[in-house]
């Protein structure tokens, strides 16, 4: 059998295992930092696949598998997500990228004696709100790994592309209590907030396209006769970079001080969520999966999405080691991203298609960067290349 035969044997002959691993984690659905079944799940799943498999590393509910095979080689990691929505289970399908990075990490464990190198399977929880990754990264779990891969369910075949980084920032404002009758007494916080809010609109015509700002009044008063002494908002920054982020970040904290100056108050921010990186591409990457894609008959493959709206937390493993996040079709395009209908296609017969096919291409791509170090050469000399420029 060639490689790739023996990748697609592992992976065609496990698929009830997977399917079946998808399928609890769809009717267990589990929040960001709260997945400690799932966790249990993958990771007894893990070890009883032979890899060496430790628990709550950097996050209470990450995991890390690894398989050190007896040659040297490159250190290939297979990210795994599987935190839930709440309402909606997994309408964002990390169920299905959990199963993705496992079939994927199963196959390269059982070649790797054969070509060399060190398999890892990271559990990285939390994607939708706290950033598991960003602690991960951070902690330097990724510091040592050569390329980190992983697919996305979603409408679309597609090798992935840019995302926005995201600066999350709360506003509390202080003012005085007061009669309603006697205003004069005091000074507004919720003024000073709604002042601010309708600055922060008029900056909106004002940056750069593909920055989106977005808020909402947390806290307003207490009774419509009670001037209010404390209000707070709380708003995303996002931009196609983390520096040009942090500027927009600076121009509404100036909203916000001309807004207490005219007020009598005064305020301070904080960050209040996980800040989340921009995504670095690796075209070489991109390439390679589309290349995969294509031998395994995987078809409309979008390239790269140079323009990124959302965000997630693979950015920040893309600035530590060449990552791709690509995206496999299970739905159609109707079907919206966090609804339950993605969540119901991934325990249906296009999931487990694009489960076989998401696992089968990035293995290859596993595969060849452990057997053809050129190919490697060229995807590490893009990163240091790119991240310099930033
Ligand atoms: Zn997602
Ligand atoms: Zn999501």
């Amino acid at each position: 059998m060639t490689l790739y035969e023996q990748i697609n044997h592992s992976i065609e002959s496990h698929i009830d295992q997977y399917m079946a691993l998808v399928k609890t984690m769809y009717e267990h659905p589990e929040i960001g930092f709260q997945e400690f079944e799932t966790q249990k799940l993958l990771s007894h799943y893990l070890i009883e696949a032979g890899f060496e498999t430790k628990t709550g590393v950097v996050c209470e509910t990450d995991f890390i598998a690894e398989y050190q095979s007896q040659k040297p080689g490159p250190i290939i990691a297979f990210m795994c997500e599987y935190d839930a929505l709440p309402e909606v289970g997994h309408g964002c399908g990390h169920n299905l990228i959990a199963g993705i990075g496992i079939a994927a990490g199963e196959a390269l464990k059982n070649i790797a004696d054969e070509i060399g190198g060190t398999i890892r399977v990271i559990g990285t929880p939390a994607e939708e709100n706290f950033g598991g990754k960003v602690h991960m990264s951070k902690a330097g779990i990724f510091n040592d790994v050569d390329v980190a891969l992983m697919v996305h369910p979603g409408t679309k075949n597609g090798v992935g592309g840019k995302s926005n980084a995201i600066n999350p920032v709360k506003f509390e404002f202080f003012g005085k209590n007061a009669h309603g009758c006697h205003p004069q007494d005091g000074a507004s916080a919720l003024d000073a907030a709604v002042m601010t809010y309708i600055q922060i609109n008029l900056l909106r015509q004002f940056v750069e396209p593909q920055t989106y700002i977005h808020g909402i009044i947390r806290d307003g008063g207490s009774a419509a006769n009670v001037i209010p002494a404390y209000a707070s908002m709380e708003y995303y920054f996002r931009a196609p970079t983390m520096k040009y982020a942090l500027e927009v970040t600076d121009k509404a904290i100036a909203c916000a001080k001309g807004a207490c100056e005219a007020t009598g108050t005064t305020f301070k921010t904080s960050i209040y969520e996980c800040p989340y990186e921009d995504t670095l591409v690796n075209y070489a990457l991109a390439d390679m999966l589309k290349e995969k894609y294509t031998l395994l008959g995987v078809q409309n493959v979008e390239p790269v999405n140079e323009i990124g709206a959302g965000s997630t937390d693979v950015g920040s493993v893309s600035y530590v080691c060449p990552t791709i996040q690509g995206s496999i079709k299970i739905a159609e395009e109707n079907v919206a991203g966090h609804s339950k209908e993605l969540a119901c296609a991934t325990i249906s017969e296009e999931g487990k298609l694009g489960l076989l096919n998401a696992s089968k291409a990035i293995a290859y791509m596993a595969c060849d960067l452990i057997c053809q170090p050129e190919k490697l050469k060229i995807v590490k000399d893009e990163f240091i290349q790119s991240t310099s420029n930033k």
